[in-house]
């Protein structure tokens, strides 16, 4: 659908109706609204013990935490890291810390020390939970500021333990009074442009998001407490916190969690727990579509694949339709800073879509999508690539601490501008067909040129360097370097992935290095990334 404004603005706006949303309740409340209905059925089944809680048992444990939390003077506003992988402890902190308004920063466990400090230190994280094997990151710098260090599992020395939490009488929980613009999640991300940046995800931006996707008379992700979801993508990632978990929770589904993707315990556990809904990203759906053992399992139950976070493309859209013979297939669309879902393919409403291949859906209910021509602003019509822009209130409340790139990336008529380049067709759905941003996806995880080209510009023997991406089979994309040696040096494409590797997680190592004479920039001294990746194109040497 799709409306014409006073100032010529071409909006386009869901198929489906819009809903009422609750906006005022915090993100606990509303996750557990309808908690009655299912008290006694499966809320977490943890894969690896085979241990499952009921919804019940879940809630009243992350009161417990939530007291706990209290009791270790965490306050209202103040953050708490989630260093860890896919766990029920995961969940029970994050909870915890919504119900007395604290928030929650999320990060990679396997981060190298240096990004989790980092990430740290930004969001000023009063505490820290984690994995007794993840400590050694975080001991020094928590012991210089006097932040506590607490494991789910065997805390080494000087480390609190999870059970300190969860011990705690959830009737001395404090009563806090939460506002719709408190913010309860703090993931990070790159945006646009530069550096990551902490994401003011609310209470009211995060119970629109998910009311938009399982809300209502016909959802737009038709998910009830008969699924079974599986949580194999990461819950530090926003899509998995969002779309499996708290989508979960609303509607009841019993939430599947498995710590790591592997193929075979993956089909064997889709197998056992008859999994109905699949998210997924990209990697995923390759290495089901390509693996040989994907035959041995029934994976008849299955009604649900969405893939999202990265592009999919047609050929292996086709190629995983046919390892999943009752499952809808289709993708959904989203960024961090929207809250993160701005499209969502239709066939996985209550009453489902024809949809396209290659469409990663229509914009979501009670939202606004704009196109707008990445030169003029001005918004354009149907089947004209622009970069695309929506507005509503699950967006962001803007970036934690930094204003300027809040207002870049949110302008004053509330609407938020994605870098990606897309056209919406004739049936409402949503193409992507670029990126205008610097932003490098691999297997789905955020890399940020800029991140890479300050460790770069570190070494003495490199005068100037770019990073930017190159299309890669199983990641998707991998980031590359053009680096300008300085004056007399001979530093090697080796030396220089060796001394990056050292400082950051696996997927931000660089791939391919490319020396060259001088790196092409604007007048204004941006870097002409387009030219480089034309450069790759056509062979950079
Ligand atoms: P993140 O904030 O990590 O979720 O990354 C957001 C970016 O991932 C988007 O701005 C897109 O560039 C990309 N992305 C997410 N979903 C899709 C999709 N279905 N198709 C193509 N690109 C996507």
């Amino acid at each position: 659908m799709e409306t014409i404004t006073k100032q010529e603005e071409i909006i386009f706006r869901s198929k489906l109706q819009d809903i009422y949303i609750p906006k005022h309740l915090p993100l606990h409340s509303y996750c557990f609204e309808n908690i009655s209905k299912f008290k006694t059925k499966p809320c977490l089944i943890n894969g690896a013990t085979e241990e499952i809680l009921t919804y019940e048992e879940v809630e009243l444990t992350s009161r417990k935490v939530a007291s706990g939390l209290s009791k270790l003077g965490i306050e209202k506003g103040e953050t708490i890291m989630l260093l860890l992988p896919n766990s029920p402890e995961f969940v029970f902190a994050f909870l915890g810390a919504s119900y007395i308004g604290a928030l929650s920063t999320m990060a990679n466990p396997f981060f190298t020390p240096a990004e989790v400090i980092k990430q740290a230190k930004a969001s000023n994280a009063k505490l820290i939970i984690t994995q007794a094997n993840f400590v050694e990151k975080v001991r020094d710098y928590a012991l210089e500021k006097g932040i506590k260090v607490m494991c789910i599992d065997s805390p080494p020395e000087n480390c609190l333990h999870f059970s300190d939490l969860t011990s705690a009488d959830e009737n001395e929980m404090p009563t806090v009074k939460i506002n719709p613009d408190d913010v309860v999640a703090l993931p990070y991300s790159s945006g646009t442009t530069g550096l990551p940046k902490g994401v003011m995800l609310t209470h009211k931006g995060l119970v629109t998001s998910v009311a938009q996707q399982v809300d209502g008379e016909n959802p737009n992700l038709y998910i009830h407490s008969e699924d079974v979801m599986i949580c194999v993508l990461p819950l530090f990632h926003i899509y998995s916190l969002n779309s499996v978990l708290l989508c979960g929770l609303r509607v009841g589904a019993a939430i599947l969690i498995m710590q790591k993707f592997d193929i075979v315990p993956f089909l064997e556990l889709i197998q056992k727990y008859k999994v109905t809904i699949g998210p997924f990203v990209p990697p995923i759906v390759l290495a089901i579509a390509k693996s040989p053992v994907v035959g041995k399992y029934d994976l008849s139950s299955v009604r649900t694949v969405m893939s999202g976070a990265a592009p999919l493309g047609k050929e292996l859209e086709d190629a995983v339709r046919i390892k999943f013979p009752n499952a809808k297939l289709g993708q959904g669309y989203g960024m961090t800073e929207a809250g993160p879902v701005l499209a969502m393919c239709l066939a996985f409403a209550k009453e489902p879509f024809e949809i396209k291949s290659g469409a990663c859906g229509t914009v979501v209910r009670n939202a606004e999508m704009k196109i707008v021509d990445t030169e003029t602003g001005a918004s354009l019509g149907r089947n004209q690539p622009g970069e695309i822009c929506i507005r509503g209130d699950q967006i962001m409340k803007g970036y934690l601490n930094d204003r300027e790139s809040t207002e870049r990336t949110i302008d004053k008529e509330g609407w938020l501008h994605t870098g990606d380049i897309g056209f919406i067709d004739g049936d409402d759905e949503l193409f992507i067909v670029d990126r205008l941003k610097e932003l490098i996806k691999y297997k789905g995880f955020q890399v940020a040129p800029a991140e890479l080209e300050a460790l770069l510009l570190n070494h003495p023997f490199i005068s100037d360097a770019a990073v930017v991406s190159m299309q890669d089979e199983q990641a998707g994309e991998v980031p590359v370097a053009f680096v300008v040696r300085s004056n007399g040096s001979t530093i090697t494409e080796d030396e220089i992935k060796q001394f990056i590797s050292k400082q950051v997680v696996f997927y931000k190592r660089i791939n391919r290095v490319f020396f060259i004479d001088a790196i092409p920039k604007s007048p204004s001294g941006k870097i002409l990334r387009k030219d480089l990746r034309a450069r790759l194109a056509t062979g950079p040497n």
